[in-house]
């Protein structure tokens, strides 16, 4: 592992060549020149799909994609690459969780825990599948340091809680809770947990096994890979347990009209022609990824988001919704409403996001009905965050006129 360089890292972003400024890595990070010489390979000189074929192209294709999966439980210290299951994303993994291993598990008046911080992905299925069967979803809210309130949650686990489904990092406030105490008191309640890793895959892929983590997903295209790519990790004997939602070819190992036999894991829980290009993409960026120091390269970012905050709090109503340490900067002006700003911005040049980020529910606790968001990444540079006072600066004073 090479030591951190910003400007060696930031020159393998071809998208980066034009002059704007990209402050909306949380919501999708660049891709660097790796994955996209992966991608354009795979296009250009792979033939054939993966585990049906027998020519020579289809076989190694085969075990580039599940040497992939392999890669991948390396980066979660899974115990075995049989945990690891592609999904389109984080959305999807959530959703397979809910519906194939809570949903016939729910009986009515059980419930399900779910932080108040959460990303929509991490709750919506959870009143679907809450809708379904009758039972409720409890909100486990968010305490004065705006990070879901762990000393809240032993009152709230009952002998009817099912699951708690709980974030790692935030997308509005970057907070990141304490995993392993999450999980040691939804455990000692025999309550199992869904962690929300698509926002802190980035920061620090988790070691699974270490913090007892029952589900875990994230999306490759928040990890500098493709999008429509994602994973889900699930213990062996949770993934066992579940029903497959998918029917169709790859997933069975025989099929009759009387009925079918499921192929082992991981391949029960993938039916159909998977997307190979989005594996191999998502490959591509993990190796790539093993040559960087990701804590110097997040101390990075967290510093530019440390410096931002700074320059912006000289400046009248500003109010900042970011945990401590964070690369993520949410923030408003008193009195001045968010998408007004970020209009100014994008005439600046300035990518950002203004809005509810996907968290409602997070965004009323704040007390606000949406916030700006810079977030940063180890591509940005000081200059990134000087345009955006700058921008600030001129939008302000066009809205105070
Ligand atoms: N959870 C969090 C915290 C997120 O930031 C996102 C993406 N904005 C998601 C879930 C959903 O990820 P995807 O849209 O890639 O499925």
């Amino acid at each position: 592992m090479k030591s951190f360089n910003p400007a060696r890292f930031r020159e393998q972003f071809p998208a980066l060549a034009d002059a704007g400024v990209y402050l909306d890595s949380a919501a999708t990070a660049l891709k660097p020149q790796a994955v996209i010489d992966a991608s354009h390979r795979f296009y250009s000189l792979s033939a054939g799909s993966v585990h049906r074929s027998q020519f020579t192209e289809a076989r190694q294709l085969t075990e580039r994609y599940e040497a992939a999966r392999g890669s991948v439980a390396a980066l979660l210290n899974a115990p075995q690459s049989e945990s690891i299951i592609w999904t389109r994303g984080t959305t999807e993994a959530i959703n397979m969780v809910a519906q194939c291993w809570l949903r016939p598990r729910l009986q009515p008046g059980d419930n399900i825990i779910v932080s108040e911080a959460e990303h929509h992905a991490n709750l919506v299925p959870w009143l679907m599948v809450a809708q379904q069967t009758g039972a409720k979803v409890v909100k486990l809210p968010l305490g004065p340091d705006r990070l879901p309130d762990l000393t809240a949650l032993p009152g709230l686990l009952t002998a009817r809680t099912r699951l708690l489904a709980i974030g790692q990092m935030s997308n509005v406030t970057g907070g990141c809770p304490d995993l392993a105490q999450a999980i040691g008191l939804a455990h000692a309640a025999g309550v199992k947990v869904m962690v929300d890793g698509a926002q802190g895959v980035v920061h620090c892929p988790p070691d699974v096994q270490q913090l007892d983590i029952d589900f875990y997903a994230f999306s490759g295209h928040k990890l500098y890979g493709p999008t429509g790519i994602g994973v889900l990790y699930g213990k062996p004997e949770l993934l066992e347990a579940m029903t497959p939602w998918l029917g169709g070819g790859k997933m069975i190992v025989r099929v009759s009209f009387d009925g079918f036999e499921t192929q082992p894991l991981p391949w029960r829980l993938e039916a159909g022609t998977p997307n190979v290009a989005g594996v191999i993409g998502l490959s591509a960026a993990l190796a790539w990824l093993r040559d960087i120091d990701l804590n110097e390269a997040e101390n990075y970012s967290r510093g530019l988001a440390t410096l931002a905050e700074a320059e912006l709090a000289r400046r009248p109503g500003f109010r900042s919704f970011r945990c401590q340490d964070s690369s993520l900067l949410a923030f408003d002006f008193d009195g001045i409403h968010h998408s007004d700003l970020v209009t100014l911005l994008a005439e600046s040049g300035i990518a950002l996001r203004a809005g509810q980020h996907c968290a409602q529910p997070l965004l009323a606790a704040l007390g606000v009905s949406g916030t700006l968001r810079a977030s940063f990444a180890p591509y940005n540079t000081q200059q990134d965050v000087e345009a955006l006072v700058n921008a600030i600066d001129r939008a302000l004073e066009i809205l105070g006129e």
